[in-house]
């Protein structure tokens, strides 16, 4: 089941998304305002608000989706420069779209620590 969010509609195809990935767990597309030169977001097809909301039932769904972003990542270039992967949660972690998401972000030397 998808969500009632932006993400769900991209499940969905209600909207359209630049998508480069896909299989019956997960869906990776282009973030509609990219962070840095990749900037792909992946997201389980299964309704989940945020990393807190997953339980011992969507491991392995989420360790198949790690597994992913490092395939994407690989094959966008990323291997041997590095990447980062963030997920946010709440409020306080800047999460505005209440669908699990992690966003895979390279191209570019990120800081640290994140603002
Ligand atoms: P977060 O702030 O962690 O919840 O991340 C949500 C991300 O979704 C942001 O980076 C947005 O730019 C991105 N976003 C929102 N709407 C869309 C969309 N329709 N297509 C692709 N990315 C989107």
């Amino acid at each position: 089941m998808s969500s009632g969010t932006i993400f769900g509609k991209i499940i969905r195809r209600e909207i359209p998304a630049k998508i480069v990935y896909e299989d019956d767990i997960c869906l990776a597309f282009h973030d509609v305002k990219p962070q840095a030169p990749v900037h792909i977001l992946v997201i389980p097809k299964k309704e989940i608000r945020s990393l807190a909301e997953v339980g011992s039932e969507d491991a392995l769904a989420v360790g198949h989706i790690l597994a992913k972003i490092a395939e994407i990542a690989k094959a966008q270039g990323l291997e041997r420069s590095g990447y980062r992967v963030v997920t946010n949660i709440g409020d306080d972690g800047g999460q505005t779209v209440f669908h699990l998401h992690f966003h895979l972000l390279g191209g570019r030397a990120l800081s640290w620590p994140p603002g």
